[in-house]
């Protein structure tokens, strides 16, 4: 990762990559190992966006944006990050705090064998949800999705205040695809997610960028809004990975997302909870409290945790997903598909919630599409 230094600025830049998170990351890596010379520019002072972590003053390694478990079925992007990271493997577990017990989420086996003190089979489980499932006619909403798998009552306890918390939205008002990706289990895997590699990067994920952006092609800006430098720095092509609306000046208005506040805290023991993440469907302010020592494996006497308030201001993290809000990004893609001198790419750029593997895996085919591309003449700054 090179400073930036008056040789490298004076001969211009192919790309100037607007944001260092994932997806200005592993453009930054390609393109550089193609020979092309790149500046990337961030407004925060870090690279690695929202995936950045850092040790604490306690010397704990945190997510200061949330907890993110890396996990993907992509043969490609995990071959591909490999290059700059070795691997602890790990499994992210998950306990909801319902009526008084800490249950496994997704709902497995054993939540309703102990929620409800029976001692059903797998087989016996799928008979009680089929008994409890209602009829929906068309799956719609996020509420439709829920109660016609597992019904009513496990709707309430688990999913309901949850999502009221979490989109300040009742289910009923949210898109089904907001809930769809919540499997429900008849065995008693407890694991989080289900996919083929689920690993965190060994020595953390800003070590990861570091290398990715360890290029002498590529020079890193900080603490640096584009829009700052974007009159005086010759470059051919943009790569834009912020929001969309933000691009455009808000001209057809701001793009909806919910926000979070995270609420850091170590305390003097070695433990806080049994497992890296504990949900509170239905009581206080915030959504879940996750412990950074499970999902990093780090041994340490003192433990440090994140407590998560969703809000409505602060940073975009979540695009509210209903279908005016699509809408609206449709008109910010129209304007987007006009400017041939831009790349739009990332979660921001495309208002779509991604997880790390999946702004990875666009990354690497809007790589592709560059490369084939014929390369423009140099943007003239202006003024
Ligand atoms: C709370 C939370 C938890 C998550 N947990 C997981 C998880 O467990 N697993 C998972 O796979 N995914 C998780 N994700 C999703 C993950 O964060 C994203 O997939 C990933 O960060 C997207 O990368 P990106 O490069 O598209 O965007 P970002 O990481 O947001 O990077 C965009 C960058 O652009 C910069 N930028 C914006 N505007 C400008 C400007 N004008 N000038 C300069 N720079 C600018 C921003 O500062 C930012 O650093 C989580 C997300 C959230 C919000």
């Amino acid at each position: 990762m090179e400073p930036m230094t008056a040789d490298s600025s004076s001969g211009g830049f192919d790309y100037l990559i607007v944001g260092a998170g994932f997806a200005g990351s592993v453009l930054a890596e390609r393109l550089a190992s193609d020979g092309r010379r790149v500046l990337i520019v961030d407004r925060r002072p870090h690279i690695g966006g929202n995936a950045y972590d850092r040790y604490d003053d306690a010397g704990i390694l945190i997510h200061p944006y949330g907890p993110h478990i890396f996990h993907t079925n992509s043969k490609d992007v995990f071959d591909y990050l490999s290059h700059f990271t070795q691997w602890r493997p790990y499994e992210h577990r998950v306990l909801a705090s319902v009526d008084g017990q800490l249950l496994p989420i997704p709902i497995n086996l054993d939540t309703v064998n102990r929620l409800y003190g029976l001692n059903l089979t797998s087989f016996q489980v799928e008979d009680f949800f089929a008994s409890v499932a209602e009829k929906v006619e068309q799956v719609r909403t996020s509420e439709d999705v829920v109660v016609s798998k597992v019904g009513r009552d496990l709707y309430n306890k688990f999913f309901r205040g949850y999502t009221r918390k979490q989109w300040a939205l009742d289910p009923s008002e949210l898109d089904a695809s907001v809930t769809a990706r919540v499997p429900t289990r008849t065995n008693r895997d407890d694991r989080y997610f289900a996919d083929t590699y689920q690993a965190m990067p060994l020595h953390g994920y800003t070590r990861m960028f570091e290398n990715m952006l360890s290029s002498p092609n590529i020079s890193v800006m900080l603490n640096t809004d584009y829009r700052d430098i974007v009159d005086f720095i010759p470059y051919r092509h943009m790569i834009y990975t912020g929001p969309v609306d933000a691009f455009f000046d808000y001209c057809y208005g701001k793009l909806p997302y919910r926000s979070l506040e995270f609420v850091h805290e170590t305390h003097p023991r070695e433990q806080f909870q049994p497992t890296g993440t504990v949900n509170y469907p239905n009581d206080y302010g915030y959504t879940r409290i996750s412990e950074f020592k499970y999902i990093t494996g780090q041994q340490h006497p003192q433990t440090s945790v994140v407590y998560e308030y969703p809000q409505a201001e602060g940073d975009p993290y979540y695009p509210v997903p209903r279908p005016e809000n699509k809408e609206l990004y449709r008109q910010y893609a129209a304007l987007a598909d006009a400017r041939p001198d831009v790349t739009f790419v990332g979660r921001l750029a495309t208002y779509q919630y991604y997880n790390m593997d999946q702004v990875v895996a666009q990354a690497l085919a809007t790589y592709r599409k560059l490369k084939d591309a014929p390369v423009q003449p140099e943007a003239t700054p202006a003024g």
